[in-house]
């Protein structure tokens, strides 16, 4: 196996220091933590544990950045401009970004390059355009006579936010917190995942010339202890979650003992639905995608396929097909197209909930092990159960692994789709689009994607239904999570 250097000579990683009140620092009293390279597991380097005096030190920088006129007197037009600026410096090292990320991650570069980095590009424009549209209402009293009272509303910013970010889309999903709270006007203190830290490090270089006041944005280091440090501290006004159900339930009673704000992203185990008449040439390939695409660690994943019995054999092999198809390679391979997952303890993760749903009845259609070379790579998997109570049908997985359960009835899918604790997700395909809008209703998850799969837009709202999660991320909606409302009552009589 190649070596990471000599696969791209030119790859510099960021020295594992925090970034706090515009300056890099050391956490030297802090352990240090291994960061690896899934697809080849040697170490690339090491994190600090950071302690909880650095998240002290990190939120004492957002709150006096908060209060700054640099900051706080910016006109919204300045704060867009920023955010434009850091837009172009992320195109413009594009391609570091995309190769940081395959490196640490493990993802294949040909997903890193066309989707994570312009995905966060278009996230910062978007979210550039929102600063000077963030405004209040005036507002009639509806218990006093016209004209005797002005009354409006503000809006401001809730405060220094508390980012914990997963290793599954590093960068999209620290762009997916820090876009929405720099433009209404926050300033954030962000946790990477201990196992993916350098793109938010290498981002927060590109925030530094970008011209943003230093401690608007602090990336302090760690595992889950720290991102603890951030959760209990009372500087904190709101935190912003994503990652595993336990973790959020354990942060949302943790945010009770003083009301911090709190959204979550948390799990899912969405459905994808193939109704008899879908197109198959389409259906097929996207029910693949849906669940193999960045090796199954995506939120949102299609993990439990519903087919028609009739056409079920004909489905799975074309599903498994499809994944056979996907070269398994490196992150940094250029024509890889299934990468490792993230980790040992996620490989491991994976294999057990897989040996699990065997040792309860399910049928191994196709893959079921890990890959024989170095790296944590997992065979694109299909298991096979009628079984509703099989733990590898309920649970999470987060790995390319899907379940699929044949059908007879179409009036049964909407109880068997809702049939989970998470509602991120659904896909359906079908040509009778009356079906599909029928469907789509009677179906508990955040997003439902009719004939195609993978797709958010920072234009429309993301998050879950029951427990993947608590608010909303992306589009107008999010900013109900950043900004307070205060309304202004005047007696003008
Ligand atoms: P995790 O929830 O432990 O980690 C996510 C983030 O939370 C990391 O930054 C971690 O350091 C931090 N964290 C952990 N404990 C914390 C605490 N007590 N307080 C504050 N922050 C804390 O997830 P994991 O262990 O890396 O992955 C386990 C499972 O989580 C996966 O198998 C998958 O099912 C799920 N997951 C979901 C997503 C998602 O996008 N929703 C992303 C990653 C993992
Ligand atoms: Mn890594």
């Amino acid at each position: 196996m190649n070596a990471p250097e000599q696969v791209s000579p030119s790859l510099r990683l960021p020295a594992g220091l925090n970034f706090i009140g515009g300056a890099w620092v050391d956490d030297a009293s802090a352990e240090r933590i291994e960061v690896r390279d899934p697809s080849s597991e040697r170490v690339l380097g090491s994190i600090p544990r950071s302690t909880a005096a650095s998240v002290d030190h990190a939120v004492q920088a957002a709150t006096a950045a908060f209060n700054d006129p640099a900051w706080a007197g910016l006109p919204p037009l300045g704060r867009e401009a920023l955010l434009h600026r850091l837009a172009n410096l992320v195109e413009q090292h594009a391609s570091e970004l995309a190769a940081i990320e395959s490196l640490d991650n493990g993802k294949p570069i040909a997903f890193s390059s066309t989707l994570d980095v312009p995905v966060c590009v278009q996230w910062l424009r978007y979210f550039a355009g929102w600063p000077s549209k963030l405004s209040g209402r005036q507002l009639a009293p509806a218990m006093l006579p016209a004209g005797t009272t002005h009354a409006y509303t503000l809006r401001d910013p809730v405060g220094v936010v508390g980012a914990i970010v997963p290793w599954n889309f590093p960068l999209v999903l620290a762009i997916w917190k820090l876009a929405p709270a720099l433009a209404a006007g926050c300033t954030v203190v962000i946790k990477p995942a201990e196992q993916t830290p350098y793109s938010l490090l290498k981002l927060a270089e590109l925030i530094d010339a970008a011209g943003f006041p230093k401690g608007v944005v602090n990336v302090v280091l760690g595992d889950g202890s720290t991102g603890q440090h951030i959760v209990d501290h009372p500087g904190i006004a709101k935190i912003s979650f994503t990652g595993s159900t336990p973790v959020g339930k354990h942060i949302a009673a943790c945010a009770s003992r003083d009301l911090k704000r709190v959204t979550l992203e948390l799990g899912g185990k969405s459905p994808t639905i193939i109704l008899p008449d879908a197109n198959l040439e389409s259906a097929i390939p996207g029910a693949a995608q849906a669940v193999f695409v960045n090796s199954g660690q995506i939120c949102f994943a299609g993990t439990r396929l519903f087919a028609p019995r009739k056409l079920f054999d004909q489905v799975l092999d074309g599903i498994a097909a499809v994944g056979a198809s996907f070269k398994i390679g490196a992150g940094l391979e250029p024509d890889s197209m299934l990468g490792p997952v993230v980790s040992q303890r996620q490989l491991d993760s994976v294999l057990g909930k897989v040996q699990a749903g065997v040792n309860a009845g399910a049928a191994v259609h196709s893959g079921g092990g890990r890959v024989d070379r170095e790296g944590y790579f997992v065979q694109p998997t299909i298991l096979v159960t009628s079984d509703r109570e099989n733990p590898a049908y309920r649970e999470e997985v987060f790995g390319p692994v899907l379940t699929a359960t044949p059908y007879d009835d179409i009036d049964e899918l909407a109880a068997f789709a809702n049939d989970s604790d998470y509602g991120l997700g659904a896909h359906i395909y079908t040509r009778d689009l009356s079906k599909a809008h029928q469907l789509a209703r009677r179906i508990q998850a955040g997003t439902v994607w009719i004939n195609t799969q993978l797709a958010p837009d920072p234009n429309l709202p993301f998050g879950g239904f029951k427990q993947s999660g608590w608010g909303r991320e992306n589009s107008e909606d999010v900013f109900a999570h950043y900004l307070e409302t205060k309304t202004v009552i005047v007696n003008i009589a």
